[in-house]
């Protein structure tokens, strides 16, 4: 894949780049291994400083980098402000919390005396040189969700970012540069996804994160493990949205819009299959259907768009596929179905909502990456749940109910990472992030976070 921004709403190229040779990369990695010896040492308080500082100039650059963003993967330049500023805020969280989440910890009494010490914590250590591989789809917050804890943990960042987006990888090198982290602490690399081996085997790389594909999650997680170094995955996910008899069905549908179509529908923890209950399903239908259609399809530039183009033409493919396998198969479009018309330079595609879902059909199993609704009609609970996990994924999953008890069983019974309530799934600095199955595993953000790149440390006093 070409290093360069490809504007999606024209298809023109905008700016190429040449992949870094190996001496480039090795001037990186040596740089890296370096600086991380003296950067270990740094205390809580001059870590924050530097990451605050990093947040003020984010927010003072907000509508450049938006910009950028927008001209390189599509996303309504809206949301791109807006996920500049919840980057910042991430910054900030974590520069206020990291301390105290890494706090040492003392283990009972009884059980310290009982192990034969005077007395023991645990330390939480930075892990050393940590590279992240990253996609395009929210090319500024899947980055600064890892390098945020990261840094403030005492590790040092390398980010090999999607070929599509190497102006946002380079903006985000410069920004920790200004902000006067010790040169080296945060590196991009320009290369291709062939040059991701040579790193992670470098002796001087500790440990991974991969937020992408499973193919892609597969291959790093397999020579990692023949390194025995660390990984935290990120990958796909086909998240759940089950509206139950008993939800308020006009809100549910409402956010179900949102919910599918944000970031023109590229989101790992967007819902995509929408599963409802005989009672309430015409009128989930109707409406949600509704509110696909009024969406604006356009410009990703101008503030009244609501859905940009597909970030590449082969995502655009690819749905189109699954469309089309589906409606062979007897699936109905209740709206879009096709590219819209008068867009026909860029990667556009029209919301959609498929009904009559069956297992034999792809879309059932495998993701969509764009605006691409599957509606299943269920019985009662038990099928709602059985749907729900008819999937490889488990990223997140939501449920719209107001009876406590159907609560219960969904905490208990639903295989996701999160089960959010009367609402979509939402990542925030205080909450654990991550999937199980194929979604991959380890968590991101909160304290759990923190500690996916900590050595924790058991001290020991005879
Ligand atoms: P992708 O092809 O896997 O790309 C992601 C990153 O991995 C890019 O930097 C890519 O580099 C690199 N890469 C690709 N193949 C690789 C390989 N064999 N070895 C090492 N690195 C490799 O993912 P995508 O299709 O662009 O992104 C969409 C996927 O990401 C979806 O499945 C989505 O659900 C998932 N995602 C998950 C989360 C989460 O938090 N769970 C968040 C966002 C997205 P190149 O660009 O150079 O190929």
């Amino acid at each position: 894949m070409p290093i360069a921004t490809v504007n999606p709403a024209t298809g023109e190229t905008l700016k190429s780049f040449g992949a870094m040779g190996p001496e480039e990369v090795e001037r990186r990695l040596a740089t890296a291994g370096t600086v991380f010896a003296g950067y270990r040492t740094t205390s809580f308080e001059q870590r924050a400083r530097l990451v605050l500082r990093a947040a003020e100039l984010l927010d003072a650059d907000r509508d450049d980098i938006a910009r950028t963003m927008t001209l390189e993967m599509g996303k309504p330049v809206v949301a791109a402000r807006a996920e500049a500023a919840k980057c910042a805020k991430a910054l900030r969280w974590y520069a206020e919390h990291a301390a105290e989440l890494l706090a040492d910890e003392e283990p009972d009494e009884d059980d310290v005396r009982d192990s034969g010490a005077e007395r023991a914590r645990i330390h939480y250590r930075p892990l050393g040189v940590v590279l992240a591989v990253m996609p395009w789809n929210f090319p500024l917050w899947q980055v600064v969700r890892f390098a945020a804890p990261a840094l403030m943990a005492g590790n040092v960042a390398l980010l090999k970012h999607a070929s599509n987006v190497p102006q946002t990888a380079l903006y985000l090198e410069d920004l920790f540069r200004r902000a006067g982290f010790p040169d080296g602490c945060f590196q991009t690399l320009l290369i291709g996804s062939d040059g991701v081996e040579k790193v992670l085997r470098d002796p001087r790389v500790a440990a991974a994160t991969l937020t992408g594909s499973e193919p892609a999650g597969r291959s790093v997680a397999a020579i990692c493990g023949d390194e025995i170094k660390k990984t935290v995955l990120e990958l796909g996910g086909s998240d759940p949205y089950v509206v139950l008899a008993s939800a308020d069905v006009e809100r549910a549908a409402r956010t179900a819009v949102t919910a599918r179509t944000q970031n023109n529908g590229q989101s790992c923890i967007a819902a995509k299959r929408f599963i409802v209950q005989d009672g309430v399903y015409d009128a989930f239908a109707e409406q949600f259907t509704a509110g696909m259609r009024e969406l604006r399809v356009g410009d990703p530039l101008d503030d009244d768009t609501d859905i940009g183009p597909l970030a590449s033409e082969q995502g655009r493919t690819d749905l189109e596929e699954l469309v089309e396998d589906a409606v062979r198969k007897g699936a109905t479009a209740l709206c879009g179905g096709s590219r819209p018309e008068g867009l026909d330079g860029g990667w556009f595609y029209r919301p959609t909502v498929l009904a009559g879902i069956t297992a034999d059909m792809r879309i059932h199993h495998e993701e969509t990456f764009g605006p691409v609704a599957t509606l299943y009609r269920v019985r009662d609970l038990d099928e709602a749940i059985s749907v729900a996990n008819d999937t490889p994924f488990g990223l997140s999953s939501n449920v719209w109910t107001r009876d406590g008890g159907e609560v219960d069983r969904c905490v208990r019974d639903l295989q996701a990472g999160g089960v959010f309530f009367n609402g979509m799934t939402a990542s925030h600095p205080a909450l654990p992030f991550g999937g199980v199955k194929r979604s991959g595993y380890g968590r991101e953000l909160s304290g759990h976070g923190i500690r996916e790149f900590c050595n924790v440390t058991t001290v020991w006093h005879g």
